[in-house]
């Protein structure tokens, strides 16, 4: 095959559940496969993505965040699927198969996704939640153009956490208390990666727990109500809450 792919990046959590990042640096390139050349800030597109004989389809779109309030920044790029997609594209990928790569096709707005055991990029995953009132500082970092970090104002977070006591916002507990310790977690509303936003209201003060449960359930939170509302139909009203 090929090397003049786009990305190679190893599988984790994100590319097997709603897709990927795609660098600053292949922005151009990848925009003379585009049919609608490059994508406007904000802009969505629908796009194909093959692998093998299958086509799934998919979404090309630029993050719409506050350019105004974010000037310095640089457009973010995503690749997105479906659940179902998602299921498809975690069955080819299986446990052996450790990275992907994107290449283009022969056909606009369609790109092939191949899987290999190796791959010579560096990497660097972050699963950090870093939380921080507000920071207007906050990006997606990128070094050598192809691993992303958070960079965070972890202040917000940490003065928001002794306001209420190390308490989870959700159960009302201090988990550590017991213990002598204090482990009370910042959790972004709307997930940083989506928004960049870091400030303290989109954060969330909770038990590891809680914050275990939030990810892996995937509740919609309900802002006017001050509750969270799971798949199944359970509802979680806030017992703490003084900033949202
Ligand atoms: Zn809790
Ligand atoms: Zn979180």
């Amino acid at each position: 095959m090929s090397d003049n792919f786009f990305i190679s990046r190893p599988v984790n959590k994100s590319f097997l559940k709603r897709g990927f990042a795609i660098p600053t640096d292949v922005m151009e390139n990848l925009s003379c496969h585009l049919s609608g050349g490059r994508l406007a800030h904000g802009e969505k597109r629908n796009i194909k993505i093959s692998f093998g004989k299958k086509i799934f389809e998919a979404t090309l779109r630029s993050v719409g965040f506050n350019q105004e309030k974010y000037s310095d920044r640089k457009d973010m790029w995503q690749i997105n699927y479906n659940t179902a997609v998602a299921k498809k594209i975690a069955a080819i990928f299986s446990a052996d198969k450790k990275f992907f790569s994107l290449y283009p096709t022969a056909r606009v707005d369609e790109f092939r996704l191949e899987s290999s055991a190796a791959c010579d990029e560096p990497t660097l995953e972050n699963l950090l939640d870093l939380p921080t009132l507000t920071d207007s500082q906050a990006a997606l970092l990128e070094k050598f153009g192809l691993n992303k970090f958070r960079k965070v104002n972890r202040d917000i977070g940490n003065r928001l956490k002794r306001n209420y006591n190390f308490r989870c916002q959700i159960c009302g507990r201090s988990v550590g208390e017991f213990y002598g310790v204090n482990l009370a977690e910042c959790h972004h509303i709307i997930p940083f990666s989506l928004s960049l936003d870091n400030d303290a209201a989109n954060l969330l003060i909770v038990c590891p727990n809680h914050h275990r449960i939030i990810h892996a359930a995937a509740p919609t939170f309900d802002r006017k109500r001050k509750l969270y509302l799971y798949p199944n139909g359970h509802e979680e009203f806030l017992k703490l809450n003084e900033h949202l």
